[in-house]
This record gives C-alpha cells, structure tokens and sequence, in this order.
C-alpha cells in the first residue's frame, strides 16, 4: 500500500515513540538468559532503576523493576543444572519481577552478583557460579570435635528447615552466645557443651540460605566450650540465634540479602568506590542517557573460556528464518482502498527480524525486499539455513463485501503447534484484536518445512478494522514485537 514507508523511517519513528514515552511508565521488552555464562540480560523501553536481592527458601535471585510493567503473560523457562529456573512476572501494578531461582542444594555469593545497567534501558544480571551439588567435602564441613565426657550439653545434629536452621541438642539446655565474628562469619559459642557421638562424621547442610560452610569445633575454655562457625554473605544482616525449648538452638537468616554492585572497570578503568548515600540494595548506575537513544547491542554469547563441566552441548544462538509473505509481481490479497498484502507482510516481518537479530537471534529473511519468490524456495532456505524455527507473515482477506471479518489466525501443521499458540498468545497480549484461532493447515511452507514451522495471518486486508490497523505503524510495531517476543518465549524455553 503507497502509505508505508521506507523500513529505515519505520524505525526512526518506533525510536521516537520509545523516547516520548514518560521514564515511571516503562514496559518490559525482551530476555534472556545464557545458561552458559550464568547471565541474565534484559530491556525496557524506557529508563528503569532496578532493585536486587537473594532471597532464600527456595533460594533466588529476584530483580524488582520500579515502575515497569509486563506486556505479556508471566514468563516461566527451567533452565537446568544449578540454575532451575527463570520467571517474570508483573509482581504488582507497578513492579515487573526478575527471579532467577536456584536448584535445590545450590546457593551463591551475593556479593558476587553484578546488577550493571549498560544503558538506562539495558541491564545484565551477571551471577557468580552458583556452589553446591555435590556433598560438601569434608574440609569446609568440619566437626573436628570429639566428644568430652561431663559436659552438659551435646551437639547432635544439624538440619535445615523452611526456615532456617536447627541445631538439635541433648542433655542441658544450650548456654548460647552469638556473635558476628567478620564479615562473613557468625560464631555460636556454646559453653559447656561437647559433639555427640553421632555429629562426627555427619554432613552439615551447606549451601542453605546463603550460607556456604559450617564448622563445629571445640575453643580453650575452662569449661568445654563448643563454637559453631557460619559462613554468611558478607552484605547479610540480622542473623539471629536463640534457645528453642530447651533442646535446640535455631538459627534465622535474614529475609534476604541486599545485592551490592561490584564496583566493574569494563574498559580498566578503576573501580569506583559506591556512591555515599547508596540505597540498601546498591546498583551498578548505567551511564548518562543518551541524548539519542542507543542502538542496542546484539546478545550474542561468548564462547566460554572454560567449557562447561557437565556434558551438554553449549547453546548456539537460535537460527530463525522469517518468511514475508508474496512479494514482487504478487502482491498478495488487495484489500481496503488497495491494501497490499506483500507491503503488510514486508514491514511486519523487517520489523520481526530486527527485533529478533537485537535479542541474540541468527535471523534469516527469505526476502529483504520487494521481489517475487516461490514457495519452494523459501522453504529451501530455511532447510539449508538447517532453521530452527520457520515464520511465514502474512495477511487474509475476504470479499471486500465482507468488511465485518477482522481478526488474527495462526497456522501451524504438525510440530509447530505449539510455537504457533506462543505467538499467537503473544501477538493477543500487545494487539487488541478478535481472536480466530490457532488453526492447523497444509500449508506449502509448512507441510514441507522440517523444523517447527509457523504461519501467522495477521489480519484481514479486507476487513474494516484492520485495514485501519495495517496503515497504523504504531499497530504494525505492536503487531511485530507480538511476533518476536512469542518466537523468543518459544525459543527460550524449548531451543
Ligand atoms: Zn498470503
């Protein structure tokens, strides 16, 4: 259709709508997470100051973005090994909420976890390896104790509870005194009080609410004197340790643990010491906004210096093929006042391949401009790209009599069913338009495509209301980021 412009002034304009928008109103925009690197990055569309913390039980990461919310459905990726899982949500009205959440058995230093804004819009959650997932070795889990006859107290036993943790004992009731001894130490000083026989040799939970050791040993004192060492986050405050019911002493970690900024020299430049009045939890300021807002980098993973230990094979960056529908001498269906089909598709689907190519994809067009093309071609590229996911765009139509007919339809044929309800799901949560289905057809370049293979319709050319819709580029954009955020949710997820 004559109205659309050029792809370049597309996103001039789109650059221009994200700049307008007021800095307390940002939306989410993309994610991922490189399991390899341990790294989570993320963007808005305008400046957020995100808020960190490890919070325990089950143990996580969790990114709070003040003033941001989530344009599509809560976001739920399992990972695998030491890192469960990845969730986003919208946590309330205003706060869209980052977790990353730990396996059982695992824990990390908090003080190692870098929250680094690389622009006001654009910030990466670098973690530390997380610890733990094997027995702890007997080294950093010591009783070097043995036990002593006539003291009071006995030691029996160490187990951690949703809570905390529970230091079982028999005989008299634990004379306890706490103290933070450094840093990263707590001391539980027990007087009177000796091993039972049965703690040697146990293994004391480890990597458990922040905490990475324990070690039972016995002090010079003139009675016998047990102390029980702790390892803690250094930033964790509020440790406390008290006398339950007289057989046993439990210990409550704080809540959580505020997630300071490793101070980063990206360019060797020094390490800059914390502002002065540094909120509770401490970020990493991104760098003055830009008075142009910046061409975002592509997340493309590094390889790692050092493979990882397990045996899975690193993740390369997904390779999606993005098909424009028609092109050239066929334009497609015409519809309201000359709508083009082929100009529909052609803008939709730049727009996908930007947005995608920014997140870290390997994306291939099977047209990037206005030519003609068959269907067995474009079905030849992506098996020779060896894609691993297949996106056709296109627009319906019907009668020009039948102007009532508006709506999304998204077609899959047999493995991209469930690539096709992700996008069609995402698409829904950023366009408000009605809503015909999934459906499943033979389409050419499904039938024949063998990677997960998808074809959205994505609106009727004919139709009242979105061939309004299709001369807004505004809607187009929204249409767009629809499709990319349901392939990446896909590809996250299932690649
Ligand atoms: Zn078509």
């Amino acid at each position: 259709m004559k109205q659309y412009r050029p792809l370049v002034s597309l996103i001039g304009m789109v650059g221009g709508l994200l700049l307008a928008l007021p800095a307390e109103a940002a939306q989410f925009r993309t994610w991922r997470f490189d399991p390899q690197q341990n790294r989570l990055e993320f963007s808005t569309d305008a400046a957020v100051q995100p808020r960190a913390q490890l919070l325990f039980n089950p143990t996580r990461i969790v990114v709070d973005l003040p003033g941001t919310t989530l344009e599509q459905r809560t976001i739920n990726q399992a990972v695998g090994g030491a890192i469960q899982a990845v969730r986003i949500g919208q946590f309330d009205a205003q706060t869209t909420r980052l977790v990353i959440e730990l396996a059982p058995g695992y824990t990390l230093n908090p003080d190692q976890v870098v929250v680094q804004g690389e622009t006001p819009q654009q910030w990466v959650v670098q973690l530390p390896p997380p610890q733990g997932g094997t027995a702890p070795s007997a080294s950093t889990n010591q009783v070097n104790a043995t036990p002593i006859a006539g003291a009071a107290t006995q030691v029996e036993g160490v187990r951690t509870t949703p809570d905390g943790f529970f230091i079982r004992t028999s005989g008299a009731s634990p004379n306890l005194t706490v103290e933070r001894a450094s840093d990263t130490q707590v001391v539980l000083q027990l007087e009177n009080a000796t091993v039972a026989a049965a703690l040697t040799g146990q293994t004391l939970p480890a990597n458990s609410f922040g905490v990475t050791t324990w070690t039972i040993q016995p002090v010079s004192a003139a009675v016998p004197t047990l102390q029980i060492t702790l390892t803690v986050p250094a930033n964790s405050t509020d440790w406390q340790a008290s006398v339950s019911n007289g057989s046993g002493i439990v210990v409550l970690p704080p809540r959580g643990v505020a997630i300071a900024a490793v101070p980063a020299s990206p360019s060797g430049a020094p390490a800059q010491a914390p502002a002065e009045a540094s909120p509770p939890i401490a970020v990493q300021p991104p760098p003055p906004a830009p008075v142009v807002p910046p061409q975002p980098e592509p997340a493309i993973p590094s390889t790692p210096a050092v493979p990882p230990p397990d045996s899975s094979i690193p993740k390369q960056a997904v390779t999606i093929v993005i098909d424009p529908g028609h092109g050239g001498r066929d334009p497609g269906a015409i519809g309201v006042g000359g709508l083009r089909e082929k100009d529909v598709t052609s803008t939709i689907a730049y727009d996908v391949a930007r947005i995608l190519q920014q997140s870290g994809a390997q994306v291939i067009l099977t047209r990037s401009d206005d030519r003609e093309i068959g269907l067995e071609p474009r079905v030849q590229i992506a098996e020779q790209a060896n894609a691993d996911l297949f996106v056709s765009i296109h627009a319906n139509s019907i009668s020009l009599s039948r102007p009532e007919v508006n709506g999304l339809e998204t077609y899959y044929h047999s493995s991209g069913n469930r690539l096709a309800q992700v996008i069609h799901q995402s698409i829904l949560s950023l366009v408000t338009m009605p809503d015909r289905g999934v459906r499943q057809a033979r389409f050419h370049v499904l039938v024949n495509t063998s990677m997960p293979s998808v074809l959205v319709e994505t609106g009727f050319v004919t139709g009242a209301q979105d061939a309004r819709n299709f001369n807004d580029p505004a809607w187009r954009s929204r249409m767009a980021q629809g499709i990319a955020a349901g392939i990446l949710q896909y590809a996250q997820r299932s690649l």
